[in-house]
C-alpha cells in the first residue's frame, strides 16, 4: 500500500511512499521546499537514519532542527547556525554584564541612600557619623545574648 499522496521527500526522490513512510509526517507535500533544503545539505539517507534513530516524539523537533540548520547553511554557506549561535551568546554576555552593572547600581545607591540617612539622623541627634558608630557599636550583642554569655560564665 502506498500514501495516495506522495510526501515531499518521496516525491523529490521520485519513489513510492510506504504507508509507514518515515519522512512523511516532516515533510509534507505541501512544502516540497523544506525537504529539497534539507536534503541538499544532509543528503536523504542521512535524513531517514536520523529519524529512525529516535523515539518516535523527538522526531519532528529533529526534523525541525535539521531545517533551521539546513536553510542557516544555505544562506551562510561558511558559518551557518553557528553564526547565529555566536551571535545570541554574544547578546546573552552583553545582557549579563549589564545586569551586573546595574545591580551594582543598585547596591551603590541603596548603601548611599542608607548611608544619608544615617548622617541625618546623627546630624538631628547632634551626633557625628563617627561617634554614633564608636557608640552603636557595644550594644551589637542583644540583651538575651549577654544573658546567655553570662550564664555560660556563671555556669560551664
Ligand atoms: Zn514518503
Amino acid at each position: 500500500m502506498s500514501n495516495p499522496t506522495r510526501c515531499a521527500a518521496c516525491r523529490f526522490l521520485r519513489r513510492r511512499c510506504p504507508q509507514d513512510c518515515v519522512l512523511a509526517p516532516y515533510f509534507p507535500s505541501s512544502n516540497p521546499e523544506r525537504f529539497s533544503c534539507v536534503h541538499r545539505i544532509f543528503g536523504a539517507s542521512n535524513i531517514t537514519t536520523m529519524l529512525e534513530q529516535l523515539p518516535v516524539h523527538l522526531r519532528e523537533a529533529a526534523a525541525d532542527s535539521m531545517f533551521y540548520e539546513a536553510s542557516s547553511r544555505v544562506e551562510d554557506p561558511i558559518y551557518g547556525c553557528v553564526r547565529i549561535i555566536s551571535q545570541l551568546q554574544h547578546h546573552i554576555l552583553e545582557a549579563q554584564s549589564e545586569l551586573l552593572k546595574t545591580n551594582g547600581q543598585i547596591a551603590f545607591n541603596l548603601a548611599q541612600h542608607q548611608l544619608h540617612q544615617q548622617q541625618q539622623q546623627n546630624a538631628v541627634h547632634g551626633v557625628s557619623y563617627h561617634q554614633d558608630q564608636q557608640i552603636s557599636e557595644p550594644s551589637g550583642l542583644s540583651s538575651e545574648m549577654q544573658a546567655f554569655a553570662n550564664d555560660c560564665y556563671l555556669h560551664p
